[in-house]
């Protein structure tokens, strides 16, 4: 029997062809931008927990680029692990630092890369916290000993990002979650007449579990206590739209979200707010991890499961993504 059915959407998925036709997402090696972590001293350590992800001495961190350009990849996203650590994370802003020495040294090599630079605190203070603690010389009797202290971070965030465009950075990231640090960050790049330098903010970052392998990745995880004091409460979506207001009405080029897979809602949401604004997605270390172990199991195909996630988050609203899978999708998508 035939039903006398007008609609029928399947007629236009009969073939690879019509589905082709109709696809309404495309995902491309230049969706992708690809996070390096840099560290002192020679050749490469891998990381336990996310597998392919290594460790990388500048050497490295210049062929791993070269890879990323040579797949189509656009943009390297740096993540600096410093010889020392110190209560305010000196080498943050050090010329020599492990990031400054990185950036001059992708940027001689590849040019056209655009090399982008997460600014915080956390992977170089001793404490690992993303700002200056609430104890000794910056104490304020009327916060908790231990606080996350906004402002003083601030100064420091401007450094940090100065420090990062005097090398060639073509872009900062903060991603600390602090109070007005896109205000803060574009206030010091100009007064260092880096008035062209664009700000990607983290504008909406979760205080999520997520994170777990990049922590051991950058050996930032805190030493005492957690981020949710600045990170957001992942039950929030309103609050979303506040951060991210905020960053815009400071001057943010570019928007980000943080973790993806688990906030595609809040993608949308914030892309609906902003469409004016590019907006990022961070494809976090713990999404990674999942899949290349269930993968290492067999229980899953870890190609279409990375591609399907990736495009998820694009259809979601993301203009482009972060992502440790980005040599092996553009690689995919390639072939
Ligand atoms: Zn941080």
């Amino acid at each position: 029997m035939t039903l006398n059915l007008k609609s029928r959407p399947r007629r236009l998925r009969q073939t690879s062809a019509l589905r082709a036709m109709v696809r309404e997402t495309e995902l491309n090696a230049q969706d992708f931008i690809y996070p390096l972590f840099v560290r002192h001293g020679e050749g490469r350590t891998p990381i336990a927990s996310m597998p392919g992800i290594d460790q990388l001495s500048v050497a490295e961190a210049v062929i791993e680029a070269e890879r990323a350009a040579e797949l189509g990849i656009p943009a390297v996203i740096l993540f600096g692990i410093p010889a020392e650590k110190d209560p305010i994370g000196l080498e943050n802003f050090s010329p020599d630092g492990i990031v400054q020495q990185a950036i001059r040294a992708i940027k001689r090599k590849l040019p056209e890369m655009v090399v982008i630079t997460d600014v915080c605190l956390c992977e170089y203070t001793d404490h690992g916290h993303c700002g200056i603690l609430n104890t000794g010389e910056h104490y304020q009797v009327s916060l908790p000993e231990g606080y996350v202290l906004n402002d003083p971070t601030l100064d420091v965030l401007g450094k940090v990002a100065v420090s990062h465009a005097e090398c060639g950075a073509d872009m900062v990231a903060p991603s600390g979650m602090m109070d007005g640090m896109v205000a803060a960050i574009r206030e010091a790049l100009d007064a260092a007449h880096f008035e062209n330098t664009p700000i990607l903010s983290y504008a909406v970052k979760y205080a999520s579990a997520f994170y777990g392998p990049f922590r051991d990745a950058a050996d930032g995880a805190p030493k005492f206590g957690d981020r949710k004091s600045h990170q957001m409460d992942p039950a929030n979506l309103n609050e979303a739209l506040r951060e991210a207001t905020l960053d815009v009405q400071e001057g943010a080029d570019m928007l980000m979200v943080k973790p993806a897979l688990a906030y595609l809602d809040v993608i949308r949401t914030v892309k609906n707010a902003f469409p004016e604004l590019p907006m990022a997605a961070y494809n976090v270390s713990g999404e990674y991890a999942m899949v290349k172990a269930a993968a290492q199991m067999g229980w899953i195909d870890e190609r279409k499961v990375a591609l399907e996630s990736l495009l998820a988050m694009k259809r979601a609203g993301a203009d482009m993504i972060i992502t440790y899978h980005a040599l092996d999708a553009a690689g995919w998508l390639a072939g």
